[in-house]
């Protein structure tokens, strides 16, 4: 930490009008831990003592040395075989079928494991990845323009802001190519250049075009290649299929992970299901914050039973907030709509000069508009990465320069690119988010520019994995977003479904053997105590949701929670704001246990009882979130704290203190969370500030 932002977190603890509960907490803190001369204790002493436990430091035991583009390869040799006749007697339970849960159950079916696989939706192919629009990149240099994988690696590496591993990243970059040759021998649609080619397109964060995209539609094209090569498994007998599951408890015996509990939706039958390994490929959490572009059911239950089990949970705080979603328009709301970063190929984004000018757009003169990004970042201007973008689009709006209800908006204008291509070449390429856009807002964007902020969008953060996706617990797999996955502070635009496809088609199926061939594991009956114990804490839960006969809604619970993490856990964080965060957090979740209302019965549908235990989870969570973004006392990525930045009003970070991974140990159910660090090293991309001006 720099000197300067050491003083700034010193004065900002002891803030004048930092919120009652504030104060009274770092007053506890301070009295704990004054030092005998009577001089101040140092905050970020008394934060670890009363929010926070350091603990060992965490190694990953898979990572592989030496040259970084012969890593993988050596790592796949060196995993063990599993042969096929031994492949029948070994089941996997896999959780979630978006692209990431799909893919890896049709190729470890394929493969001739047994697998079992579940998701809450009626359908494997409503998951949420059905919902990415944009694209998916791959290292291909279709467009001869200097891409490679080094540079998809280069570039990932930086735009997560140094806070990813090279190896796990070398990996993803290198497999890139692969997942778009697998996508296309199954029929994937992506769009084509007129001689037949693959078509590509930028995204935020890259001078070079290697996305590849199916119009506004790529997550639903790649959800019904995988969601296809699933039903094949599925009618060959090697995968069991149950829609309309969800896991609420992990199953661990003798230290490894050994199956689920889940909840039948439509019976309300709570059901056990044992496996040699699990895997989790449950989505990411961003729904904690409410109002996000997620789809409504997205949820941390899987992982978060799972982090209570034993799992490590890391880098919580890293959220990505996008900067191209349809604005809020009131209370009444209770989701947000993506605009696909790709129209920032063609859009301008831009406010007016002027404060409060409340003209219509298209009366506001060129010279009176401000291109704020192309001013600011002329080298990447309207394709800077997500996190600058959200941030630069807010400034403009915290300065009275924000357009449509409230001030919270800015243009993302097609003026030009329609008088350059023609309004049918622009419909070509973006005509379904037109067509969204109009539909919600009821204006015509072929006309007047849209209006876009910033939302909620993908966690970065998930359970903590080694380089073959195994959490801390032994035979408990992650892959997806559910993973604290490979990009570090930031995700690039069209780098989930990367990762999502490249953990389930490749590198699952080639790890998860390692742990499979020192299978069969020993059988477990039905009334194992853990069995019961996992089953009976599910049951307790449930009872206590149905007996609380409190006043409150579970949704009205969650909007207030999802309010205290947009405005103290969002776009920017400070010390004082975390703090007072966690205050809120307990007492609200002390009020949801006693106050919530949750009526029906547990057998049957209840979407009532699913959603209170989906929040109950998110509490947790939320309190951990914040704890993670309070002892990160730097700015990276998306991770944006007040007091750590440039005088430019750009991210620092401080290499020197927090090139880690923050990996948490559940602390108990009154406990402390426990802190342990991953050190990154980087030996192959030098670490320098990010800029793209
Ligand atoms: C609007 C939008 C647009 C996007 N566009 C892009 C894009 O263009 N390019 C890109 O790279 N990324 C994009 N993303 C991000 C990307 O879509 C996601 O990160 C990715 O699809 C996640 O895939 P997944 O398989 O990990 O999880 P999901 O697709 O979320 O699937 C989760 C699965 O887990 C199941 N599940 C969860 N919990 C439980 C439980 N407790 N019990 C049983 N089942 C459970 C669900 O039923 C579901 O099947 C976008 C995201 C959004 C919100």
């Amino acid at each position: 930490m720099t000197d300067n932002a050491a003083s700034r977190h010193t004065t900002g603890t002891g803030a004048p009008g930092a919120p009652a509960q504030t104060e009274e907490l770092l007053g506890a803190n301070a009295s704990t831990n004054a030092p005998d001369d009577g001089t101040e204790p140092a905050p970020d002493v008394a934060l670890e003592k009363d929010l926070y436990r350091p603990g060992d430091p965490i190694r990953d035991t898979k990572a592989v040395d030496g040259p970084i583009e012969q890593r993988w390869a050596e790592r796949r040799f060196e995993a063990k075989l599993v042969n096929p006749a031994n492949r029948r007697k070994l089941r996997v339970v896999i959780i979630g079928t978006g692209l990431a849960g799909a893919s890896a159950a049709s190729t470890l079916g394929e493969a001739g494991y047994r697998v079992t696989s579940f998701c809450y939706q009626d359908s494997p192919r409503r998951a949420h990845s059905i919902a990415a629009q944009g694209g998916i990149n791959a290292a291909k240099n279709y467009k001869e323009d200097g891409d490679s994988v080094y540079r998809l690696f280069y570039d990932t590496v930086k735009g997560g802001d140094f806070r990813s591993r090279e190896s796990n990243v070398y990996r993803l970059a290198q497999v890139s190519a692969n997942i778009i040759d697998q996508c296309v021998a199954q029929g994937v649609p992506f769009a084509r250049e007129y001689g037949g080619l693959l078509d590509n397109r930028s995204f935020g964060g890259v001078q070079v075009s290697r996305t590849f995209y199916a119009r506004g539609q790529t997550g639903q094209q790649l959800l019904l290649g995988a969601y296809q090569a699933l039903e094949r498994q599925v009618a060959a007998g090697n995968v069991e299929m149950f829609t309309r599951h969800e896991m609420l408890e992990l199953v661990v015996k003798d230290g490894r992970a050994r199956g689920v509990i889940v909840r039948d939706m439509v019976t309300g039958e709570i059901e056990t299901h044992l496996a040699d390994a699990v895997v989790l490929a449950s989505g990411g959490y961003g729904n904690v914050f409410f109002l996000s572009t997620n789809a409504m059911g997205c949820n941390v239950t899987a992982t978060w039973r799972a982090h209570r089990k034993g799992a490590y949970f890391a880098n919580p705080c890293y959220t990505q907030i996008h900067p191209t979603c349809i604005p809020v328009s009131g209370e009444h709301q209770s989701k947000l709509t993506l605009m696909s970063e790709s129209l920032r190929n063609d859009g301008r984004i831009w406010v007016p000069r002027k404060k409060g000018d409340d003209r219509s757009p298209r009366e506001i003169p060129e010279d009176e508009r401000d291109h704020y990004l192309e001013r600011i970042y002329p080298s990447f201007d309207n394709l800077v990465p997500r996190d600058i973008a959200s941030r630069a689009a807010k400034y403009q709006c915290d300065e009275g320069k924000g357009v449509g209800p409230g001030g919270l908006g800015v243009y993302l204008d097609f003026a030009d690119a329609i008088s350059r291509m023609g309004a049918g070449a622009v419909e070509e390429r973006y005509g379904n988010l037109f067509d969204i856009y109009q539909r919600i807002t009821g204006e015509n964007p072929y006309e007047v520019p849209m209006r876009i902020y910033p939302a909620v969008h993908y966690t970065m953060g998930g359970l903590w994995v080694d380089y073959d996706l195994q959490s801390t617990i032994p035979g408990l797999f992650v892959c997806g977003e559910a993973n604290f996955s490979d990009h570090g502070a930031n995700r690039l635009g069209a780098s989930a479904l990367m990762q999502g496809l490249a953990d389930g088609y490749f590198v699952l199926p080639n790890t998860i053997r390692d742990y499979l061939a020192s299978g069969p594991y020993p059988a477990i009956e039905a009334d194992d105590p853990v069995v019961a114990e996992a089953v009976e804490s599910v049951r307790r839960r449930i009872a206590i949701f149905l007996g609380a006969g409190g006043e409150r809604s579970v949704d009205s619970f969650h909007r207030e929670l999802g309010h205290i993490m947009w405005e103290y856990c969002g776009m920017e964080r400070s010390e004082e704001g975390l703090l007072h965060a966690v205050e809120r957090i307990r007492d609200l979740r002390k009020e949801f246990w006693s106050n919530v209302r949750v009526l029906g019965t547990q057998d049957g549908l209840n979407q009532s009882l699913e959603k209170a235990g989906r929040v109950g989870d998110f509490f947790e969570l939320a309190e951990l979130m914040c704890i993670d973004a309070l002892q990160r006392r730097e700015s990276c990525g998306g991770h944006f704290r007040a007091e750590s930045q440039t005088e430019d009003g750009e991210a620092l970070r401080h290499d020197d203190e927090f090139a880690y991974v923050s990996a948490w140990e559940w602390g108990g159910e009154d406990g402390t969370p426990v802190l342990h660090k991953e050190p990154l090293a980087f030996e192959h991309v030098e670490m320098k500030q990010r800029s793209y001006k």
